[in-house]
């Protein structure tokens, strides 16, 4: 989760991945935006200047989204949705060719160059070389930093004067998302090693009959799904919303999945014989246990049906209370913890986010699905959920739910 505010002391006029207004700082004169997870995005729904410059992937991932504000109607028991997305933003996203140095005239008498850098993290994530004024700086956003990325960094013609001391970088920002973390988060796997986990797993299915459901709820799983493509021989199917994300990326890999969303059928056009097996990323493991992927670099369920609504409606705020009490009389500490939950959110004049459950195979989601309402019930269980948190770790999932064949219903992938 980025917690930078988006100043980098060096070029104190430009902000990264931070958009909203900084009281002690003069208004920008540059944005530049590494990727595409929610918590990089911060303050673009109101960002109305100056421009902001990011990979041509993520200028599209952007302009793509879509978020669900929600508007309570307690009358008919529902929440009612309506489309939003970061359209106001197609001017001011200026896309930059990677590992190109590209001059930015911040002032007629000021301009930084700047060089993008693939972050090896998800679809469309760079990271900023900025010089400017004889310094230098490295915005690393959220990177993987595996040997092999490292070592073709410090090859890079680019960076190799950097890599070898004959010039300096003044300051690295460096995501350090578990650097500070205890066990069990010192080790991961490779995403090569977590890849190839996943296939064995998957290649004990049997090929023909069965269909597999990937959870991927943010960016940052297309090297899983090229994968699974690849030794499957089959195509990767997405829903609506995320089949028009990825073909606006122009990413090779990544154009020409096909709408199927809901596969039912196998290559025979036989629906009766198709077995669904849920795979699941995760972190990790430790001692047995599976660390749950909880949004790794930020992007929680940014591909999620999360619905956001406002708490400055009083009227809605003690009705959404007095739903809650209607549903859990027989949990007072639940509500309580709810009711404090909520008051905290209001106190802020802040919205709710709650992931409500999102589409599984078998759903058929298309766009008149936007404007589809949920029942309010659906809030309530998604409070519970929000209050009570999720475990940091579990237990081992696939020996839960078996199939006839001995074989798990769902497989354990450490695939980002
Ligand atoms: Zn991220």
């Amino acid at each position: 989760m980025s917690t930078f505010k988006g100043i980098c002391q060096e070029v104190p006029q430009i902000r990264i991945d931070y958009f909203r207004a900084s009281p002690d700082a003069l208004p920008p004169l540059a944005c530049f935006l590494s990727h595409a997870h929610s918590d990089h995005l911060q303050g673009l729904e109101s960002f109305r200047s100056p421009f902001i410059y990011c990979s041509a992937a993520t200028r599209e991932l952007v302009l793509g989204l879509e978020k669900y504000p929600h508007r309570i109607n307690f009358a008919k028991g529902i929440l009612e949705t309506r489309k939003q997305t970061y359209a106001h933003l197609k001017k001011l996203l200026i896309a930059i060719p990677l590992e190109t140095p590209t001059d930015i005239e911040l002032t007629p008498e000021k301009a930084i160059r700047v060089t993008l850098f693939d972050a090896n993290h998800c679809v469309g994530a760079v990271m900023f070389l900025i010089q400017s004024g004889g310094q230098a700086i490295l915005y690393t956003g959220d990177i993987r930093s595996e040997p092999w990325w490292v070592n073709s960094l410090i090859r890079h013609p680019i960076l190799i004067p950097y890599a070898t001391g004959v010039e300096k970088l003044n300051t690295i920002y460096l995501d350090t998302t578990f650097a500070s973390k205890q066990q069990p988060y010192h080790h991961f796997p490779s995403k090569a090693a977590g890849i190839q986990e996943m296939l064995d797993k998957v290649h004990k299915f049997p090929k023909h009959s069965t269909v597999f459901y990937f959870d991927a709820w943010t960016f940052g799983y297309e090297e899983c799904w090229m994968a699974l493509s690849g030794a499957l021989q089959s195509r990767v199917h997405l829903d609506d919303y995320r089949l028009r994300l990825y073909n606006a990326t122009k990413v090779p890999s990544l154009v020409g999945f096909q709408i199927m969303f809901g596969v039912s059928q196998n290559a025979n056009g036989n629906t009766e014989d198709v077995d669904l097996v849920r795979i699941t990323p995760i972190v990790s493991r430790h001692d047995g246990c599976e660390i749950p992927e909880l949004g790794v670099g930020g992007g929680q369920s940014d591909l999620s049906h999360t619905c956001e609504f406002d708490m400055n409606d009083s009227a809605s705020f003690g009705q959404l209370v007095a739903l809650c009490a209607s549903k859990l009389n027989n949990e007072p500490q639940l509500l309580t913890n709810i009711v404090e939950h909520l008051n905290a959110i209001a106190k802020d004049g802040h919205t709710i986010q709650l992931q409500l459950p999102g589409p599984l195979a078998g759903d058929q989601i298309t766009d008149s699905d936007a404007s589809t309402p949920f029942p309010l019930d659906l809030v309530v269980e998604a409070l519970v959920k929000a209050v009570q948190g999720h475990p940091q770790l579990s237990k081992p999932t696939e020996t839960e739910s078996l199939r006839k064949d001995g074989l798990p219903r769902v497989i354990v992938s450490r695939s980002q």
